[in-house]
C-alpha cells in the first residue's frame, strides 16, 4: 500500500470489540467487521484487506487466501493456530500472528476450578442433589494442603497454577526440559528430569504443554498406570496429550480417584464417547479461554501485534518468519538493506543455479543472523520469482522450496569492520562468495566479489566484468559506455596478480541494455559482463 493510504483490517469471528482498541484509535487503520466469514460480506471484505483477525471458528486455507490478493497478516485472537494454513500463508508472504499470553490467567483459575471440583466432588455432588439426594457419606474429598502438585510443562499457565498451588500449601514438581533453574526457584518448583519422576510422586497430576510429537499420547494406559493408586489427573492443555480410552479404564477400575478434562482430541467431544459416562471425571467444553477478560485480553494482544506488523513491520510475535522486532527492525535496517543487496549480487554473478547459501555475519547484534539470512534470501531469489512474489516471510520458505540448502554461519569480529556480512553460494558450476560491511553503521559498501576487494555502495546499476589485466581496457570499456551516453559514477578495478585476471565493477547513472552488454563482451579482454541491478541510488 502507498503512503497515506489506510490499512484496513477485516475482524471476524466475533472478536471482543473492546479489545480492537489499539486499531480503533490509529488512524491509520480501518476495521471492517463481519463476524459470519462463511457469507458474501466476508469474502468482499477480504477482496481488499490488509489485515484479518479471526479466532477459531474461520478457517484460513489456500483457497481463502487467494481471495485475498492484499493481505499481509493474519491474526488469530488467541493461541491455536490449528484452523490456518501456515504454509498457504507462508507461500503468500502472508505472515501470521497469534496472541499467546492473554488467556493465561483464564486458564490457569479454570486448572484450580477443575483441581478443587475433582478432589471434593463438587460436580457430582452437585449432579446427587439435583436428583433429589443428601449422600454426604459419598462425597468424602481430600485436602490439597501438604499434597504434591506433577506439572507437566511450566510455562505460562503452567507457572500461573504452580504459583496458586503454592498458596493452597502444596508441594509442586515440574517436568518441563526448557524450564530454566532461575524460573524454578521463582516459581518454587521443584524440577524433575523425566516425566516419571513426575508420575510417581504426584497426588495430582496437571498438563501444560502444548500438543507436539513429543507430547501427543504422552499419558497413555502406561503413564497412568505409574501415577499412584487415588492420584488425580487434570487436563486444561490439548487434547491429543492423554489417551482418552485410558483415562476412561483408569477411572471405572478406580486406579485414578478423579479427573477433569477441558480439552479433547476431537472437539466438541462425540456424544458417545466413553468419557461422559466415566466416574468421578468432570468435564468442561473447552473453557480455558472463555472469560470476557481472557477475551478482550486476547484481542489487545492481537489488535497491537496486528497493527505492529502492518504499520512497523514488526514481525517479532509471527509463527511463520523469523523474529525480529520494531526496534530492532529500524536500528538494523541498513544492515538488513546490504544483505539484500548482497543476495541479490550472489544471484547475478553465481555461475548456474544456486544449490546452498552460507550468510555469514561478523557484527554485534547477536539476532541479527536469522533476519538477515531472510533479507539476504529475499535478495537472492528476487529475479528468480519476481520481487512482488518474495518478501520477508516467504524468503526462507520459498528458498527452501527450491531446493536450495540454507546455512547460517556466526563470525567472530572482522578486523576492520564492525558489521561484516559475507554470503557463499554454492552453485551449479561453482562456489561464489561476495561480502559487504556498513560504515559507521549506516553506510553500506560491497567489499569483496569472489577473490577481489573492491569499494562499491550497493545502490544502482553495476556492471561486473572479468577482464584481462592488461593496459587500455578501463579506456575501451569507457568508451563504450560512453558511446552509449553511459554516465560513470563510480570504477573499481580489482586484480589478483599483475596481468593476471581483473575483475572491474562499474557502477553507472543508467539502465544498461543487453546491447551495452554484448558490446562489452566483444571487447577481446572481457571474459564475462553481468548487468546487476541493486536497487535506488
Ligand atoms: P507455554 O508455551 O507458555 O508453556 C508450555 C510449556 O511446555 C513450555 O514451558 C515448554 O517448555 C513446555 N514443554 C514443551 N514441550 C514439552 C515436553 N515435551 N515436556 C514437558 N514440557 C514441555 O504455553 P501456555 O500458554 O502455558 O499453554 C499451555 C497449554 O495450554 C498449551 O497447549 C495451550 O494450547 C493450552 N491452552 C489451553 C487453553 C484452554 O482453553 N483450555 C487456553 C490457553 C492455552
Amino acid at each position: 500500500m502507498n503512503d497515506g493510504e489506510r490499512f484496513r483490517v477485516l475482524v471476524t469471528d466475533k472478536v471482543s470489540a473492546g479489545g480492537l482498541e489499539p486499531i480503533r484509535s490509529d488512524d491509520r487503520f480501518e476495521i471492517v467487521q463481519v463476524d459470519d466469514s462463511s457469507t458474501p460480506a466476508f469474502a468482499e471484505a477480504l477482496a481488499t484487506a490488509h489485515g484479518l483477525i479471526i479466532r477459531s471458528a474461520t478457517t484460513v486455507d489456500a483457497e481463502m487466501l487467494d481471495g485475498a490478493p492484499e493481505l499481509r497478516v493474519v491474526g488469530r485472537a488467541g493461541v491455536g493456530v490449528d484452523n490456518i494454513d501456515l504454509d498457504a500463508a507462508t507461500q503468500r508472504g502472508v505472515a501470521v500472528l497469534n496472541a499467546p499470553a492473554g488467556n493465561t490467567v483464564s486458564a490457569a483459575e479454570l486448572t484450580m476450578a477443575l483441581i478443587l471440583s475433582m478432589v471434593r466432588g463438587v460436580a457430582e455432588a452437585d449432579a446427587s442433589m439435583r436428583a433429589g439426594e443428601w449422600a454426604r457419606s459419598r462425597f468424602k474429598g481430600a485436602e490439597l494442603r501438604g499434597r504434591t502438585l506433577g506439572l507437566i510443562g511450566a510455562g505460562r499457565i503452567g507457572g500461573e497454577v504452580a504459583r496458586r498451588c503454592r498458596a493452597f500449601g502444596m508441594r509442586v514438581v515440574a517436568y518441563d526440559p526448557y524450564l530454566t533453574d532461575e524460573r524454578a526457584t521463582e516459581l518454587q518448583v521443584e524440577r524433575m528430569t523425566a516425566v516419571g519422576d513426575v508420575l510417581a510422586v504426584a497426588d495430582v497430576l496437571s498438563l501444560h504443554v502444548p500438543l507436539t510429537d513429543a507430547t501427543s499420547g504422552m499419558i497413555d494406559a502406561r503413564a497412568i498406570r505409574r501415577l499412584k493408586k487415588g492420584a488425580f489427573l487434570v487436563n486444561v492443555a490439548r487434547g491429543g496429550v492423554v489417551d482418552e480410552a485410558a483415562l476412561a479404564t483408569a477411572l471405572v477400575e478406580g486406579h485414578l480417584a478423579g479427573a477433569a478434562l477441558d480439552v479433547f482430541a476431537n472437539e466438541p467431544l462425540e456424544p458417545g464417547s466413553p468419557l461422559r459416562s466415566a466416574p468421578n471425571l468432570v468435564l468442561t467444553p473447552h473453557l480455558g479461554a472463555s472469560t470476557n477478560e481472557a477475551q478482550e485480553l486476547v484481542a489487545t494482544e492481537i489488535a497491537e501485534a496486528v497493527r505492529g506488523a502492518l504499520a512497523e513491520g514488526d514481525l517479532s510475535r509471527a509463527l511463520n518468519a523469523p523474529a525480529i522486532g520494531g526496534d530492532a527492525l529500524r536500528a538494523l535496517a541498513p544492515l538488513f538493506g546490504l544483505g539484500r543487496g548482497l543476495g541479490y549480487l550472489a544471484c547475478a554473478l553465481a555461475p548456474g543455479g544456486v544449490k546452498h547459501v552460507d550468510v555469514r555475519y561478523g557484527g554485534d547484534s547477536d539476532g541479527a543472523l536469522q533476519p538477515l539470512t531472510a533479507y539476504v534470501l529475499m535478495g537472492l531469489l528476487q529475479d528468480i520469482l519476481g520481487a512482488d512474489q518474495v518478501n520477508f516471510v516467504s524468503a526462507t520458505h520459498l528458498a527452501r522450496q527450491r531446493g536450495i540448502e540454507i546455512a547460517r554461519t556466526r563470525l567472530s569480529r572482522h578486523a576492520a569492520y564492525a558489521e561484516y556480512v559475507e554470503v557463499v553460494v554454492r552453485a551449479e558450476r561453482g562456489d561464489l562468495l561476495v561480502a559487504g560491511a556498513l560504515l559507521g553503521d549506516t553506510h553500506a559498501r560491497i567489499v569483496r566479489i569472489a577473490d577481489y576487494h573492491v569499494d562499491i555502495v550497493p545502490t544502482g546499476t553495476l556492471i561486473v566484468l572479468r577482464n584481462d589485466d592488461v593496459p587500455g581496457v578501463i579506456g575501451r570499456v569507457g568508451t563504450i559506455l560512453g558511446n552509449h551516453r553511459i554516465n560513470i559514477a563510480e570504477y573499481h578495478q580489482a586484480r589478483m596478480t599483475r596481468g593476471g585476471e581483473a575483475l572491474a565493477a562499474i557502477a553507472v547513472d543508467h539502465d544498461v541494455d543487453a546491447e551495452v552488454r554484448d558490446a562489452l563482451l566483444e571487447l577481446t579482454e572481457v571474459k564475462t559482463a553481468v548487468i546487476v541491478q541493486l536497487g535506488n541510488r
